[in-house]
């Protein structure tokens, strides 16, 4: 792992650029990295539990948290500080991001989920974490996997895909079992001022 200009990392001179004037902070903070319940395997939910109320709750709680960042394409359920296999994917900014995602633009929700396909073709992907502020990384991932989970309703949903969402079950996938994308990158640099300004614009 290599952090481009470390010798120059200031995260409280960082925090003080964040714009905080007029952004609303989610009701449910995200735990930054330091925190070892991002370290954990999170516990698997029981079938029978997907549809109470504390599942619910877990849910619209990962999808305020989410929303409530501009740049949250996706989050996982310890980055709220619940140790449980849920991930949940934002269907607007998907849809923005990939115009060959087909979809309605709701927010996708995976309990559970397994990836039982991930090809021998892999690529460099640029990514960021909610987690793991201001920094963004190159990590190599397969370019194609197959996955199946939950959805919110109990329904078993089998998925293969590629390109964006791909990456996306990965990183998420790889957050339920206690790994950072930081701890695979090989490459890593710390946003700029600008660069996170810019992100909290879109
Ligand atoms: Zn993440």
């Amino acid at each position: 792992m290599k952090i481009e200009n470390s010798s120059e990392y200031h995260p409280a001179l960082t925090l003080a650029a964040f714009p905080t004037k007029g952004y609303s902070f989610p009701m449910k903070d995200i735990v930054q990295r330091d925190n070892t319940i991002l370290r954990d395997h999170a516990k698997p939910v029981l079938i029978s539990e997907i549809n109470s109320p504390k599942i619910k709750k877990v849910i619209d709680d990962m999808k305020i948290a989410m929303h409530a960042q501009k740049d949250g394409v996706a989050i996982a359920a310890p980055q709220i500080g619940e140790s449980l296999q849920i991930f949940v994917i934002s269907g607007p900014l998907l849809k923005k991001a990939d115009p060959d995602f087909k979809g309605d633009g709701s927010d996708l929700v995976f309990i559970n989920p397994k990836i039982t396909k991930l090809s021998r073709d892999k690529a460099g992907m640029e990514e960021g974490c909610l987690s793991v502020r201001w920094l963004y990384g190159k990590v190599s991932r397969s370019t194609r996997v197959s996955l199946t989970a939950y959805d919110e309703n109990g329904k078993i949903v089998k998925r293969g895909t590629s390109g964006l969402l791909a990456q996306i079950f990965q990183h998420e996938c790889d957050h339920l079992n206690g790994i950072l994308f930081t701890d695979k990158a090989n490459e890593v640099w710390e946003m700029s001022a600008e660069e996170i300004a810019e992100l909290q614009k879109k």
